[in-house]
């Protein structure tokens, strides 16, 4: 199945919230700038240990793969509601706009935000939500999957995510590196 899918890292290891000492020595863990945590010797977190993985995936702290969060992703077609492309088009919100921008099409993992980016793209849904307050409402009411507003559905909460965690969202392809499938 070939998907895209957002995440944003959870801070468990920085924070001290494990649920179990990794199967190495702490001096050789390190983050990439995902935001994952992976073995020092590895290239990337894909390079891990089977033993190193099995922790990370499923021991480490309260989130499978110490993901603070992660969702399908689809934001292709998210200017094709017509007051939501009026909206945008006006300027008025910028940062979110490149936040779903960067959204929109992605093969290998990508960084869709910085923790910078996002803080400002929530004051930018914010103020897209009290123009449009459908917006705003997504969450709480049930709606059309086909329309280009189901990205609203969730990118408050990945922004949310990476401004708390100051991880950035990272994107990847379910075919593609990154995605932690074995
Ligand atoms: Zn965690």
């Amino acid at each position: 199945m070939s998907e895209r899918w957002v995440y944003v890292a959870c801070t468990c290891y920085r924070d001290g919230l494990l649920l179990s000492d990794p199967p190495i020595s702490r001096s050789e863990v390190v983050f990439d700038r995902y935001g994952n945590v992976m073995e020092k010797t590895s290239r990337t977190p894909e390079d891990d240990s089977d033993e190193f993985w099995d922790w990370r995936s499923e021991r480490a702290c309260i989130h499978y793969n110490m993901r603070f969060v992660e969702e399908i992703w689809d934001a292709r077609n998210w200017r094709s509601d017509d007051q939501v492309a009026e909206a945008i088009a006006s300027g008025r919100f910028p940062h979110l706009e490149e936040v779903l921008d960067n959204s929109q099409w992605f093969t290998a993992a990508t960084i869709l935000a910085t923790p910078q980016l996002a803080a400002k793209a929530i004051a930018d849904f914010d103020e897209l939500a009290q123009v449009i307050p459908r917006i705003g409402q997504l969450a709480t009411t049930p709606m059309n999957w086909t329309t280009g507003l189901w990205p609203f559905l969730f990118v408050r909460k990945f922004l949310d995510a990476s401004a708390l965690t100051g991880n950035p969202l990272v994107g990847y392809h379910s075919v593609s590196s990154l995605g932690f499938e074995q």
